[in-house]
């Protein structure tokens, strides 16, 4: 069945800043690239005039890189004109570079300067050209002509907008097969919704998505309706009970907050144009990287004037945003309002299950802290939050289109999970076949002296290995003070929830320094893919254990010489010659083993491994008493110097 070009529909967020389109198949959505391996396509349209006084649409990169040098003829943010009038516009209209007229019963156009007059096009026009070019990339990533897509609309569109939405999609010879709202959207992407044997008779709990974007934000408060399908299979319906939000929130005001900070009380009109440009990029620049370092700079050579240069960190940053970050809280409060009242529930009882994060600043790490701690729960954040609303209209075309049947289900965990240990073997932490909700904690240490930064490798599978293990994520635990090997404690915790979703976080307790992370462990999988990986994993248990315990052992007598090697030194004065020879000699055998086992595992039998290491353990026990009684002989406490 699949393949047919008819069968294909596509999901497509058609946004205000970017758009993308993605498709969802056995093996889950993903984001379509272009030829250029871009995934997102800047809504920007340039109508350029051709020699034959045809005009030609650019759409996407090329048109943004050159927006400043056509202002008039380049078009961005049509999606906030889409279906208005130029009065139901007046508040973004300072906004345009662009020319924006009243047409037919006020609605909004834009007037293109051509060399022979103008043209006047209308803001379907200019969704159509980026629809097609969205369209043409999905053709050609997909090797087959697409003619149907989901296309993802904001929860706050009125009928009007939607018609539009729909008109440009005609245009681009596209049949829109159903608008779908964004934060709906978001939800489909995480899987809310889509019906589950554990949920079937569990209350759905309401969903909170939180897109924060450029210039816009959007807070919606969804109910899932119960509509189980006769397999079981169907979704339910997402009902958009509450929405708030500010169309003139975002982090465009982050970056003016940093231009604001890095002038230092100088005015922002004693900066020429093309510094100022230079300048916001430098803002920008510094928030992004303050997502995830603890200190940057924002600075720009003024082509007249001193160099405007101001770093801050993470303390500062957060500190001057505060007041931004709690306007978007505001708005999550009234919602929720709205929301209980909807629901007939009083406000201090209304909770949601889920809270997806939506928008490109949402990365901020206060961002994600405030939400979280106004909902009460842990942010979604484990996909990419450009493409959220891409990857959820994809899932609810693949159900429009029947291609979800055979499905990956929840409700327990199909392979198991875990994280690399040093020498390249899993320790897993949560095991196959377990029911969702679950989670496990355990902890872990370092191999090397004075680690200072401890990375944590999330693994999916049951092999005993992590190379032959799928690999699902990489963080780091940074800041570590430097101790022995052995001695930082770190708490790793995994917990999935009824969804799906995975969060590994990780403290070293001693330094209190913590990293977290979230994934879906079933992106990408299909059943059959789970059946090959168990039938492996019995295939080669047998060769894996011996292997992952030859690991085991080489990691644990390694530890053991270094701490042998250091008291012999230091203590092996105390004790007779003879029996230092003996340790010597048993030292020197388990180091010979230790190196064959580098050099192939397979050279060395686990069990003669075993007692070769055991054999100096025991032996090393009169070494242990002399080194403890010996460190324990301290100096007596330093005098102080006597008063006058
Ligand atoms: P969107 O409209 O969803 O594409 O969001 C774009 C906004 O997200 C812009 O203001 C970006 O500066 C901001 N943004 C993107 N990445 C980051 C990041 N890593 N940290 C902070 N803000 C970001």
């Amino acid at each position: 069945m699949a393949g047919s070009s008819s069968d294909i529909i596509v999901g497509i967020d058609l946004g205000t800043t970017n758009s993308l389109v993605a498709y969802c198949d056995q093996q889950g959505p993903r984001v379509l690239v272009n030829e250029r391996g871009e995934r997102l396509v800047p809504s920007v349209v340039r109508y350029e005039s051709t020699a034959g006084g045809e005009s030609r649409a650019v759409v996407g990169s090329e048109a943004r890189a050159a927006a400043g040098e056509f202002p008039a003829t380049t078009i961005s943010s049509v999606k906030r004109l889409m279906g208005r009038s130029v009065d139901d516009a007046r508040a973004d209209l300072p906004y345009f570079s662009f020319d924006v007229r009243a047409g037919e019963r006020g609605t909004a156009r834009l007037a293109i300067p051509t060399p022979s007059g103008e043209r006047i096009v209308s803001p379907q026009e200019v969704s159509a050209d980026i629809l097609r070019t969205l369209r043409e990339q999905a053709s050609a990533a997909l090797g087959a002509e697409v003619h149907r897509a989901v296309v993802t609309v904001p929860a706050y569109f009125d009928d009007a907008q939607r018609q539009a939405t729909r008109e440009s999609g005609r245009l681009a010879g596209l049949e829109v097969v159903r608008i779908l709202n964004e934060p709906t959207a978001a939800a489909l992407a995480y899987g809310l919704g889509l019906d589950r044997q554990s949920e079937r008779n569990a209350a759905k709990e309401p969903v909170a998505v939180f897109d924060l974007g450029g210039g816009t934000f959007d807070v919606s408060i969804l109910k899932i309706l119960s509509a189980g399908g006769p397999a079981g299979e169907e979704t339910s319906v997402f009902q958009v009970i509450a929405t708030s939000g500010d169309t003139h929130l975002g982090g465009d005001d982050v970056d003016r907050l940093l231009v604001d900070y890095a002038l230092d009380g100088r005015p922002v009109g004693s900066v020429a144009p093309g510094d100022m440009a230079r300048l916001v990029a430098s803002a920008e620049a510094a928030k992004r990287y303050l997502s995830q370092g603890d200190r940057a700079v924002i600075g720009v050579d003024q082509s007249e004037g001193p160099r405007v240069e101001r770093s801050l960190d993470r303390g500062a940053f957060e500190r001057l945003i505060e007041g931004w970050v709690e306007r978007a809280i505001t708005c999550c409060r009234r919602a929720m309002g709205d929301a209980a009242r909807v629901l007939g529930m009083d406000g201090g009882s209304m909770r949601v299950g889920a809270v997806v994060m939506v928008g490109g600043s949402t990365r901020i790490p206060l961002v994600r802290r405030r939400v979280g701690e106004f909902f009460g729960l842990d942010p979604y954040v484990a996909l990419d939050p450009d493409e959220v609303v891409a990857l959820g209209a994809s899932v609810q075309a693949s159900i429009l289109s029947g291609t979800t049947r055979g499905r990956l289900l929840l409700d327990v965990i199909p392979l198991s999970l875990g994280i690399e240990t040093v020498g390249g073997a899993v320790a897993k932490l949560i095991m196959r076949n377990s029911a969702v909700p679950t989670r496990a904690t355990e902890m872990f240490s370092t191999s090397v002296d004075g680690q200072t930064s401890i990375a944590i490798h999330i693994l999916q599978g049951e092999r005993e290995l992590s190379q032959d293990c799928r690999s699902l994520g990489m963080f780091h635990v940074r800041g570590i003070a430097p101790m022995p090997a052995g001695i930082p404690q770190l708490q790793v915790e995994f917990a999935v929830d009824s969804n799906g979703v995975l969060s590994v976080s990780a403290v070293e307790r001693r330094s209190g320094r913590r990293a977290a992370v979230q994934v879906i462990p079933n992106h990408g999988l299909t059943a059959e893919e789970v059946d090959r990986i168990e039938r492996e994993s019995v295939v080669h248990a047998r060769e894996d254990m011996a292997r992952h315990r030859v690991i085991d052992l080489v990691v644990n007598s390694r530890l053991d010489l270094k701490w042998i090697g250091d008291r012999m030194e230091r203590f092996g004065h105390l004790v007779e010659a003879d029996y230092l020879g003996q340790l010597r000699e048993a030292a020197e055998a388990l180091a010979a083993m230790v190196a064959r086992a580098e050099s192939d595992w397979r050279s060395v039998e686990a069990g003669e491994f075993y007692t070769a290491k055991e054999f100096l353990d025991r032996l090393s026990v009169r070494l242990q008493e002399v080194s403890i009684t010996e460190s324990l002989r301290v100096d007596p406490p330093g005098a102080l110097p006597g008063g006058a």
